[in-house]
């Protein structure tokens, strides 16, 4: 890592838990386990209730935004100073990586505190208000406006997953941390760097199907494990 040039880290929900943020599995415990993910995070669920799925993303963005980045978020603003090309892609929709600092952020599954409308995939021109009881409509095209985030069995961007797959392609060091590897195509994104000769380097307080093909595994939470893994390479 202190000599690599090429740097891609790969982030998960388990990175922002400590900012108080379920996992998708804690979610599934708690947040998510009364409703269908089915109804919530698809084209369909929105389109047949509207106003439900509405109000929940309107929570959770509500959540997401008094939520703050923690020191697992910060050790990778220190990272990305270390490293000459340094790539961080995520996962995540809460955008705490760039609240943290971070610059180069590639965001695979999108980010809840933006919106875009149904027909013309056009962003509203100003931050929408908290409590709305229905979405509102485009202003440019009067379509539905929705979370700007990848619903269950919606493509990737593009741009991100081409920036993605090319900085996995490229990286001497993939740095994985906090997520359950069991998402596509994310969960290639380590296995391409590896087979491209990357050293892999896992971040995690459980085994993940990843953890055999690591060359190590930092078993812990990212909030402790990201900072002494920075102070280190400082001192190396
Ligand atoms: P996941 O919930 O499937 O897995 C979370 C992983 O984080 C687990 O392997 C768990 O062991 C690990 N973990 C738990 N606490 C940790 C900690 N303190 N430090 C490091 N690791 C920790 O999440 P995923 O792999 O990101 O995939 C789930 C999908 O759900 C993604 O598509 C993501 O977009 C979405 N999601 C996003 C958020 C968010 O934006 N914060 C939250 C929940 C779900």
């Amino acid at each position: 890592m202190r000599d690599a040039e090429w740097v891609m880290v790969l982030t998960g929900a388990g990175v922002s838990r400590e900012s108080g943020i379920p996992t998708f599995r804690d979610a599934q415990e708690g947040l998510w386990a009364d409703f269908d993910p089915q109804k919530l995070a698809t084209v369909e669920g929105y389109l047949a209730d509207p106003a439900l799925v509405w109000s929940w993303y309107d929570m959770r963005r509500l959540k997401v935004g008094q939520a703050q980045p923690n020191p697992g978020h910060y050790a990778l603003v220190a990272l990305e100073k270390e490293v000459p090309h340094f790539f961080l892609v995520t996962q995540n929709i809460d955008g705490l990586h760039r609240r943290a600092g971070s610059q180069n952020v590639v965001e695979l599954h999108g980010n809840i505190a933006r919106h875009k409308c149904f027909d013309g995939g056009h962003a509203p021109q100003q931050e929408l208000p908290y409590g709305l009881t229905e979405p509102p409509q485009c202003q440019q095209c009067g379509s539905m406006i929705r979370p700007d985030v990848v619903w269950f069995g919606e493509a990737l961007p593009t741009r991100e997953l081409r920036v993605a797959f090319a900085a996995a392609e490229k990286c001497e060091v993939a740095l994985v941390v906090g997520t359950s590897a069991l998402v596509q195509p994310a969960a290639a994104l380590p296995l391409i760097a590896k087979e491209r000769g990357a050293m892999l380097i896992e971040v995690n307080p459980d085994e993940t199907d990843l953890t055999e093909f690591s060359d190590i595994y930092l078993p812990g939470k990212s909030g402790d494990v990201l900072p002494q893994l920075i102070d280190t390479l400082k001192v190396l």
